[in-house]
């Protein structure tokens, strides 16, 4: 059979496959995987659910990794690999889902119960729908597709399940890394379908470093009608926030490859004071949210800031303290012309029709830790981005059209 010709049998099959997605989706909804540190039990009963699930549908290369966390049900955060041979094992495509969920958050605001999923107008809604488990069921049954057609993808297809990504992934990716960074070649396809945009053109390559900062300004309190008696810390801080500004400028630089191009800094939370307006305050708490281009280094920005605190306490006569409470420099980009950029834009174009571009963004995915690593990872799916929101949906459509993109991917054989 000629490639078109192949392409266009997996196609139907899975299209064929899709009230199997639709029924697999609505029983792993059902089984809430969220993470201990946001109050769950973790991802056991989810991950067995789907390794059992894999092993009725006959495949055999199953491999679980459970990294040990005694808060989480049977102590064991799971990882699950599901490991198809390709016709070359010169390299391995892999795509990477996560199991677990965030919480359903204010109950009120959902219109349904987040974890028993509503079919409508072509939507499924619950919690985990989109996120990540449109890609998850994408992902499984690609390889559903293969194996009911008795087709080998060209290269190796390892399916990952990991645990533990909403919480900083030490249960999950991390911990793959850590003891079995031998499973992955420099040369391999690995995509992480984690993030997109609702019109698929989004191949994410490169994040950006980031900062939190918290600021304590000290000053003196006293009554407001005699301001002389005391310092004014909320003022010495309020100053300190319009100061910061000048980050803009110093690091000013911009890389077209993110959106936006420029690294931010922004004054974001801010802790209450004096409960009464005739108080003036002898202490101020605001947070800072700074995103930097690869450009730059949380060093450097920090090195600014230290200026700048000392200089509004010399005006004011405060005294300033700040720490990080995240601080991360950027994880190096995977370049916009590696292989796995490359089959994501055929892929995309030939199933979507429209043209992928390698991007940066802000935000941090787990593709930054298999970068940090060493692998060229890239971040795509088609999704409408309602991932940690009430009424969380994932299109169906999305959820098949995204397995075709996968298997074209398989069947590319350069
Ligand atoms: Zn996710």
């Amino acid at each position: 059979m000629a490639d078109a010709q192949i392409f266009a049998e997996v196609e139907k099959k899975i299209d064929a496959l899709r009230k199997e997605m639709i029924e697999f989706q609505k029983a792993i909804t059902a089984i809430p995987a969220i993470s201990p540190a946001s109050g769950g039990t973790g991802e056991w009963d989810k991950v067995m659910f789907i390794k059992e699930y894999l092993q009725q549908k006959g495949f055999s290369g199953i491999e679980q990794v459970d990294a040990p966390d005694s808060q989480a049900k049977n102590g064991k955060r799971p990882n699950l690999v599901l490991r198809m041979p390709g016709k070359s094992s010169e390299r391995t495509i892999w795509i990477m889902a996560h199991a677990d969920v965030v919480p359903e958050g204010d109950l009120k605001k959902w219109n349904t119960d987040p974890f028993k999923v509503m079919e409508k107008d072509g939507k499924l809604y619950g919690r985990g729908t989109e996120d990540n488990q449109q890609s998850l069921t994408s992902a499984v049954f690609t390889a559903i597709a293969f194996k009911e057609l008795n087709l080998k993808p060209e290269y190796n297809l390892n399916i990952i399940l990991v645990a533990d990504e909403e919480t900083g992934s030490k249960y999950g990716l991390g911990y793959l890394l850590e003891h079995h960074k031998n499973w992955f070649k420099k040369e391999d396809i690995i995509i992480v379908p984690d993030s997109g945009l609702s019109d698929a053109t989004q191949i994410e390559v490169a994040e950006k470093g980031i900062v939190w900062i918290k600021f304590t300004t000290k000053g003196k309190q006293c009554h407001a009608s005699l301001p002389a008696q005391g310092i004014n810390a909320f003022k010495a801080a309020s100053n300190l926030v319009v100061k910061l500004q000048q980050l803009y400028k110093i690091f000013d630089k911009h890389n077209p490859v993110f959106e936006p191009p420029m690294s931010t800094f922004e004054p974001t939370k801010k802790e209450a004071n004096v409960p009464n307006v005739n108080t003036i305050a002898g202490e101020d708490v605001f947070y800072f949210d700074c995103r930097l281009l690869p450009e730059y280094k949380v060093d450097q920005v920090l090195a600014e800031i230290q200026k700048m605190c000392h200089e509004v306490e010399k005006e004011f006569g405060v005294q300033i303290e700040f720490e990080t409470t995240q601080q991360e420099d950027a994880a190096p980009a995977t370049p916009a012309d590696s292989p796995v950029v490359k089959k994501l834009k055929k892929a995309v174009n030939a199933i979507y029709g429209v043209d992928a571009k390698p991007m940066g963004i802000g935000g941090g995915t787990v593709a930054a830790v298999f970068r940090r690593a060493g692998f060229w990872a890239a971040v795509w799916s088609k999704i409408d981005d309602v991932c940690h929101q009430p009424n969380e949906y994932c299109v169906i459509d999305n959820m098949v059209d995204d397995a075709k993109v996968f298997a074209n991917i398989c069947l590319q054989n350069d």
